[in-house]
């Protein structure tokens, strides 16, 4: 069985590399080695292989102003140009404008649709998973406000469902922290504490079972807008064991592993606010042809369901 792993990153722009910038450092090896043995700055080198593509893409959509979480990851969720639609940048919640858009073309229901041929219907896609673990205060705060994230509202849109507590007590999800660590000092829930390579690995494993897994990563914008007490250096490490143990633990004939961004952040530490930079693509294994002319953020969820499209039907996992 062919499969995608789409890590979603938070606010990760290619900025010139110097002091502001903390993807400057050039130590954190798993890093470098999705973007071609580079590191994530502007200008990053194109990579044009059949298995590895590397490219920057356009997080603006044509639009004034400075990029936003709603209308960016609606965007790149859909390959539908939200922030047109809306007439500006809007975020971080999807601006209801975009309601429709996500109900109807979000990257799980792409995905359904690509490969129904398989026995498997729009309402239940195949093997499409959303691997983050969410905490009860997060459902109890979107159902109080009726707003939900521009991911868990395509999982609910599409069918797919949204991890919670128990998910995560079972080993069949990834918090959103990678360690877990924030659901037990700060929110106080009994979860387990994981290392982010732990993380890593559990997060191949999830995605073993299924066509399409996403996994979101937000602590980067948050560092990025100054409301993270930690390090730029510790939280990118941190991100480095994830992806260095996930890297090792995919199968390159069967997986491909998707990285991209929805706009720029934390690769500017001398502002707060989102940049106008272009962000970074990085894809490896079977599925990098699919991606090689994608220019802004648009283009990643078409390449994601033409590739699992062509991949053809579910067939048994790979030996
Ligand atoms: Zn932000």
């Amino acid at each position: 069985m062919q499969r995608i792993l789409f890590v979603f990153l938070d606010g990760i722009g290619l900025g010139p590399a110097g002091p502001h910038n903390p993807f400057t450092k050039t130590e954190y090896t798993a890093l470098c080695h999705l973007a071609g043995e580079a590191s994530w700055t502007a200008p990053l080198p194109v990579v044009d292989r059949p298995t590895r593509v590397v490219r920057p893409l356009d997080a603006t959509l044509g639009v004034e102003g400075l990029p936003q979480s709603g209308t960016g990851q609606a965007a790149l969720f859909t390959g539908v140009n939200c922030a047109s639609l809306v007439g500006r940048h809007f975020g971080p919640f999807p601006h209801s404008a975009t309601h429709e858009v996500l109900a109807e073309r979000n990257v799980f229901r792409r995905v359904a649709e690509a490969v129904r041929d398989d026995g498997t219907t729009a309402a239940s896609p195949p093997g499409a998973a959303f691997a983050n673990a969410y905490p009860p205060q997060f459902f109890e705060q979107a159902r109080r406000r009726g707003r939900w994230t521009v991911t868990t509202r395509s999982c609910l849109e599409a069918g797919v469902a949204v991890r919670d507590a128990d998910a995560l007590r079972r080993g069949c999800a990834v918090p959103a922290d990678l360690t877990g660590w924030a659901w037990r000092e700060k929110l106080g829930l009994d979860v387990p504490v994981v290392s982010a390579a732990e993380s890593g690995r559990h997060l191949a494993e999830i995605a073993r079972s299924h066509r399409l897994t996403l996994f979101e990563y937000f602590l980067t914008d948050k560092l990025g807008h100054g409301r993270l007490d930690a390090e730029p250096e510790d939280l990118l490490g941190q991100l480095d064991a994830f992806f260095g143990a996930l890297i090792d633990d995919l199968d390159p004939d069967a997986d491909t592993l998707v990285v991209t961004s929805d706009h720029g952040n934390l690769e500017d530490l001398s502002s707060t606010v989102h940049t106008r930079n272009p962000v970074p693509l990085f894809v490896a294994g079977w599925a990098a042809p699919y991606f090689r002319s994608a220019s802004s953020l648009l283009d990643v969820t078409p390449a994601i369901a033409a590739a699992l499209r062509d991949a053809g039907p579910r067939s048994a996992p790979h030996p």
